[in-house]
């Protein structure tokens, strides 16, 4: 008897997981449905690009990853077709998805209600829209039109129609409908969202890879991110320069320690220090290197921004765009030196000043 009556509740245990899975998974294919209806497109359509926290969020307990699935299957929209990414969240934020039409630039955001994943699967396919979602909006959010449309621009972010994502979303969606390269998405996705900032790090890795290009396996960029910015989560990802195997090191500057070195490099921001290393030869080569802000405003025309104050960031990030493989035009070198083991260690080290040891200040 006591043999069964375990046996039974294992079976009560594995059905509970299961319809654990068939809900969220559920819960995925309820939004694409829904997001077909509303912004009118069919399974496969090239067109659309879907966005959200699924497999980051946790919701009462239960990771979310099944959600990819249930979007994936009804929309066709994948990884590898490269229009389908998952935005790095915190997981105890709300589960949400997000999906962009690029020939309209229609998007619709839907954040699902906790509750509904304690339903049935069948239950939830039954359910209606507000049951399952606690927000449904739908916008256009092509930047052109909200420029030309300024009421709606206002109203998608004043009003926070995305619950607080709207940069994060807007942002993705038109660098995404531009063509951006899959990687570049994928930092913005990992960095939760897309600003200057980003860009400026993508295009400082460009600058990297073409003075000091990896030639061998031994070889691996280290950055000194002093300071850090934005920038810093580009190159984690595209470098996989992550904090924990030693591959970024973060270190902040002092306002008044910022403005001098401003002053002195030509009113330049000091980036940081990139160190090609060289693990069996425990040699390398390293590049100070600084970004021009004041120049990357000017060629974008948003140094003196008279729009909507929400509009100024995205602008820039189309328009850096045009610049992603000239980093030239920002980027330049403050100092080139070598390292051994010894000076890479006080670059590192906790208590030595990065940009005083390479002697630029
Ligand atoms: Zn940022």
């Amino acid at each position: 008897m006591r043999v069964l009556g375990s046996i039974c509740i294992t079976i009560l245990l594995i059905s509970c997981a299961l319809a654990d899975d068939g809900v969220i998974q559920g819960v995925g294919v309820k939004a694409a449905e829904k997001a077909m209806s509303e912004l009118s497109f069919e399974r496969g359509d090239g067109n659309i690009l879907v966005l959200t926290n699924a497999g980051y969020a946790i919701v009462s307990g239960m990771t979310t990853q099944k959600a990819l699935k249930g979007l994936s299957e009804t929309t066709g929209c994948s990884q590898g077709d490269g229009n389908l990414f998952q935005v790095l969240r915190p997981h105890w934020k709300p589960l949400w998805f997000y999906f962009f039409n690029r020939e309209n630039g229609e998007a619709l955001y839907l954040q699902v209600k906790p509750e509904a994943l304690s339903m049935r699967p069948e239950e939830l396919r039954s359910a209606p829209d507000d049951a399952v979602f606690s927000r449904i909006s739908k916008a256009n959010v092509d930047l052109d039109y909200m420029l030309n449309n300024s009421d709606e621009g206002n109203r998608t972010f004043n009003e926070r129609i995305f619950d607080g994502n709207e940069f994060s979303l807007v942002g993705i969606s038109n660098v995404w409908a531009r063509n951006a390269s899959f990687d570049f998405i994928q930092a913005a996705s990992f960095h939760d969202h897309l600003c200057p900032g980003v860009t400026s790090g993508y295009m400082i890795a460009k600058y990297v890879e073409k003075e000091l290009p990896i030639n061998s396996s031994a070889e691996s960029y280290k950055v000194i991110a002093v300071p850090p910015w934005c920038k810093d989560d580009a190159l984690q990802i595209l470098w996989d320069a992550t904090v924990g195997k030693s591959g970024i090191f973060v270190m902040a500057l002092t306002d008044t320690e910022k403005n001098a070195l401003k002053a002195k490099y030509n009113q330049s921001d000091v980036a940081g220090i990139f160190v090609r290393w060289n693990d069996t030869a425990k040699q390398g080569d390293a590049l100070v290197l600084s970004f021009n802000w004041t120049r990357m405003y000017e060629l974008t025309g948003t140094k003196d921004w008279k729009g909507p104050t929400w509009a100024p960031k995205l602008v820039m990030d189309l328009r850096m765009m045009d610049y992603w493989d000239e980093p030239e035009v920002a980027v330049s070198v403050i100092k080139r030196f070598q390292v051994d083991q010894n000076r890479l260690a006080q670059l590192q080290n906790a208590g030595m000043h990065p940009l005083k040891v390479a002697g630029v200040m």
